[in-house]
C-alpha cells in the first residue's frame, strides 16, 4: 500500500502488449489475498513468464511452490524468482511517506539461513505491531478480535495493515481497505502504531549477502531525491522500480532517467495485492519491457554472494 503522487488515470501507461514480467506481487502469505499457486496460475494465464512473489518479509510462498517435490521453479512456461519486500524505517530522513522506503530483494537464496533469521525478526515485529493495532482499535470501540481469531494461520506469517483493514471491512466499520487506512490505520490516524524494524542499509546488506538484487520499490519521487538514491546505490542498491503499475507515464520517465543515470536495473511489477480486482485486471495496466529480464539476469549473475565477497585465495 502506498500513497500515489500522480493519479495514473491522468496519463496512463498504455502497454504495447501483455507484460511477460512481473517482479512485484503479494500473496496471502503476507498481505495479499491469493494463495501462492493461484497467483502463479493467474499470472501464467495472462502471459507472464518471469514472476517474483515479493511477500513482505516472507519467502514461504516460493518455498512451498518449489521445494516440496524439489521441482524446478518453472511451471506452465513461467519462471518463479524468489523475492521479498522489506519495508524499511528511515527515521532520520525527512519527508518520506510514513518514514519508510520499501526495498525488494530479487533472486535471494531461499535457503540462506542468516537471511531467514533477519526475515523472522521482521515478522515477529509485525506480529507485535498487529497486536498493538488491534488493542488500539479495541480502545476505540472497534474490536475486530473475533474475525482476527478466524484468520488462517497461513495468513498470519507476515501480517500487514491491509489485513487489519480487511478485518475492519468484514465488521462493517469501513467500506474498503483504502477507507480503513484513511480513517484509522494510516499515519496520524487514531489506530496508527509505528513500525519497528531494520533500515534500508541493513536491508540492502542482507539482500546482497543472500545473493539477491536490492531494488528500491515504487519511489515516485526518485527524481526529486537523487542524492538519496545515489547514497543507497553506493551502499549496494542494484535496482530501481521504474515500471510500477500505478505510475503514470511522466513518473515512469522520470524514475527511469534516475535509474539510467545511476546505472540501476530498471525493475517493474504490479504490486498486486488483490483488493481492487483480479490479477488479470492489474496485469492489463502493467508494462514491463522484456529486456528488464535480461538486465536482471545479468545483474544477478554478477551479484556477489556472501561466500564470494571475501578476499580471493591468492
Ligand atoms: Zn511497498
Ligand atoms: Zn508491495
Amino acid at each position: 500500500m502506498r500513497r500515489r503522487r500522480h493519479d495514473p488515470a491522468d496519463d496512463p501507461v498504455a502497454p504495447p502488449g501483455p507484460s511477460t514480467i512481473d517482479l512485484h506481487a503479494h500473496t496471502i502469505r503476507s498481505d495479499g489475498v491469493l494463495e501462492p499457486a493461484a497467483l502463479v496460475s493467474a499470472a501464467a494465464a495472462v502471459g507472464v513468464r518471469l514472476l517474483a512473489i515479493t511477500d513482505h518479509d516472507d519467502l514461504s510462498a516460493y518455498r512451498e511452490l518449489v521445494e516440496p517435490s524439489g521441482t524446478p521453479a518453472v511451471s506452465d512456461g513461467l519462471t518463479l524468482l524468489p523475492g521479498v519486500e522489506i519495508n524499511c524505517l528511515t527515521g532520520a530522513l525527512p519527508d518520506l511517506w510514513e518514514s519508510e522506503l520499501h526495498i525488494l530483494g530479487l533472486g535471494v537464496d531461499p535457503t540462506d539461513e542468516s537471511f531467514e533469521t533477519t526475515l523472522a525478526e521482521q515478522r515477529s515485529r509485525r506480529r507485535v505491531r498487529f497486536d498493538r493495532t488491534l488493542a488500539r482499535l479495541r480502545e476505540l470501540g472497534l474490536s475486530v478480535d473475533d474475525v482476527a481469531d478466524q484468520l488462517d494461520p497461513d495468513e498470519t506469517a507476515a501480517l500487514g495493515r491491509p489485513t487489519i483493514a480487511r478485518l475492519l471491512q468484514a465488521k462493517g466499520y469501513v467500506t474498503s481497505v483504502e477507507d480503513g487506512f484513511a480513517r484509522y490505520l494510516g499515519r496520524g490516524r487514531p489506530a496508527y502504531v509505528p513500525r519497528d524494524g531494520i533500515g534500508p542499509l541493513e536491508a540492502i546488506d542482507a539482500i546482497r549477502a543472500a545473493g539477491g538484487l536490492a531494488a528500491l520499490a515504487h519511489f515516485s519521487e526518485a527524481a526529486q531525491r537523487v542524492p538519496l538514491v545515489r547514497e543507497l546505490r553506493d551502499a549496494g542498491l542494484g535496482g530501481l522500480e521504474v515500471y510500477y503499475r500505478s505510475f503514470d507515464r511522466e513518473t515512469v520517465a522520470s524514475v527511469g532517467a534516475v535509474a539510467a543515470e545511476l546505472d540501476l536495473v530498471p525493475t517493474g511489477g504490479s504490486d498486486y495485492h488483490g483488493d481492487t480486482g483480479s490479477y488479470a485486471e492489474a496485469h492489463a495496466a502493467l508494462w514491463v519491457p522484456p529486456d528488464v529480464g535480461d538486465r536482471l539476469a545479468a545483474a544477478l549473475g554478477r551479484r556477489p554472494t556472501s561466500t564470494e565477497t571475501g578476499p580471493s585465495p591468492a
